[in-house]
């Protein structure tokens, strides 16, 4: 399908007008087209390769607008580092409407009534660490956001330096936040908390739509999402950075990528954003704020459900529901098939040698996908081998329970454990073309993004450890 034949609803605007404003973007200067994603635009049936350049750069830039669409801003509030913030919303987003299930929303594209004090822009480097990012993320099987396309300009805007702007396209099945919540029921406005409960049970959950004890479910089916999620994302070693309320999705998806890092080297305390100084969101305390979080989500659901039934839910969730979403996330990596009460010990053990071992994190899962009993290629790898030498060994132990194959567990782990993934000093290289005008790296990253598990010979530099002067660097907030 072309541009000129998709056509937008909007339901959410069909609810009170405190929970949007209607808003036009404000268009950047000289748009230039960075890149495109076709795999996302199949999503919404649009045939990007299709559509000429100049709609597509119209699109993004709010010139060109698609058939029922009604640009608003969604209000929303959250914790921000842990210290309530009662007034934020899409600062520097418009969200245009909805098909086929695809949320469509430009961020970047100017002021809101949300932007406080801000300039409602994304800079060039931010938007393409978005849009690499939330890509990889999906063909990692890690649940989250979307990305359309992203188109840089001339208009200036200040972050560290000036910088040049840019508006990307994202995708969501839904952009309501556990803060969106919080909006209303910290204002004691439960009628419209409780409208807002409908509309995501109609948008998000739909399968509740008649039960009784809708509300409850859906905030048990909100912890299990997120329970998944960031399990995946321990998994994949994955450190968000900014788990603040407002970014954590009510369908359990990562959103609002910002200071974000995959890990290099295992480090269990890494904190890839600078601004966090006590390390609130490191990588290793993403579980634990998790459960803070979903607390939050239980007190602002608690005008529409029954407190002590959210309560024995979240302690069920510290007790196993995310400690047990995350062993299994761990027996797929190391290719286990049967489940041992014990196996959560070996995955605790490994954490602590991975910690130990000055070892890339993906590399070593992949070379262990390969693992044949010869353990010297992962002794090549880490820079303290004895602690993997003692880890093994009980590895070794636990396949002896397996009935598989060597030959099966090495297929499977191939399918689990990626060859590619994208780290920061890969991201920034691409950004550093982009902004001369290159934009043949951010093509690279996207191939590379949608193939993580393959052998890629062209690209096999892009396999290896980071080089050391790149290892665990964070970055700021500042998009
Ligand atoms: P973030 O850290 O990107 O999730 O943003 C936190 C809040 O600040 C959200 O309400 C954003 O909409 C808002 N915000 C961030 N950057 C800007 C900006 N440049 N202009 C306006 N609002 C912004
Ligand atoms: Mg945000």
């Amino acid at each position: 399908m072309i541009l000129e034949n998709i056509t937008l609803d909007t339901p959410y605007l069909d609810l009170d007008e405190e929970f949007f404003r209607l808003s036009d973007p404000d268009p950047l200067d000289k748009p230039y087209l960075i890149s495109f994603n076709p795999e996302a635009g199949k999503l919404i049936n649009l045939d990007i390769t299709a559509c000429d350049n100049k709609n597509f750069i119209e699109l993004l830039n709010g010139t060109f607008m698609l058939k029922g669409s009604r640009p608003f801003a969604m209000c929303y509030a959250g914790y921000q580092f842990g210290n309530y913030n009662p007034w934020m919303g899409d600062g520097r987003a418009l969200n245009l409407g909805k098909t086929l299930g695809w949320n469509l929303q430009l961020k970047g594209s100017g002021e809101t009534l949300y932007s406080r004090s801000a300039d409602g822009r994304a800079a060039i480097r931010s938007s393409i660490r978005e849009y690499l990012m939330s890509e990889a993320m999906f063909h990692l099987a890690i649940p989250t956001t979307r990305a359309l396309g992203i188109i840089g300009s001339k208009t200036k805007i200040l972050r560290n330096r000036m910088e040049n702007a840019a508006i990307l396209m994202r995708l969501s099945t839904s952009w309501v936040r556990f803060g969106t919540f919080e909006y209303f029921y910290y204002r004691k406005q439960y009628t419209k908390l409780e409208a807002l409960a409908e509309y995501v049970i109609k948008e998000s959950y739909p399968h509740l739509q008649d039960d009784k004890d809708r509300f409850f479910k859906m905030f048990c089916q909100i912890l299990e999402r997120t329970a998944q999620l960031i399990a995946k994302w321990q998994g994949i070693g994955f450190n968000h950075g900014v788990m603040n309320t407002d970014n954590m999705s009510i369908e359990g998806l990562t959103i609002d990528y910002g200071p974000y890092a995959m890990l290099d080297d295992f480090n269990y305390n890494f904190i890839c954003n600078s601004s966090d100084r006590i390390g609130r969101y490191s990588y290793g305390e993403q579980p634990n704020i998790s459960y803070w979080n979903l607390t939050k989500l239980s007190e602002a659901f608690s005008p529409l459900v029954d407190k002590k039934k959210m309560k024995d839910k979240l302690d069920d969730y510290g007790a196993f529901i995310y400690p047990n979403a995350y062993v299994e996330v761990m027996r797929e990596k190391l290719g286990l098939f049967v489940k041992e009460e014990d196996d959560a010990d070996l995955v605790e053990e490994l954490v602590v040698s991975l910690h130990e071992a000055y070892v890339d994190h993906t590399l070593f899962f992949r070379t262990l996908s390969h693992y044949d009993g010869d353990r010297a290629p992962l002794y090549d790898i880490a820079m303290n081998p004895v602690v993997v030498d003692n880890w093994l060994k009980l590895y070794d132990e636990r396949l002896e329970k397996e009935n598989c194959s060597q030959e099966q567990r090495q297929e499977k782990m191939l399918e689990t454990n990626p060859k590619y993934i994208l780290k920061n000093h890969m991201l920034q290289k691409a950004i550093e073309k982009a902004e001369e005008g290159d934009f043949s790296m951010v093509e690279t990253l996207l191939y590379i993004a949608a193939h993580p598990y393959d052998e890629l010979p062209e690209y096999e530099h892009y396999s290896q450890d980071t080089p050391e002067e790149h290892k665990n660097i964070g970055l700021s907030c500042s998009s």
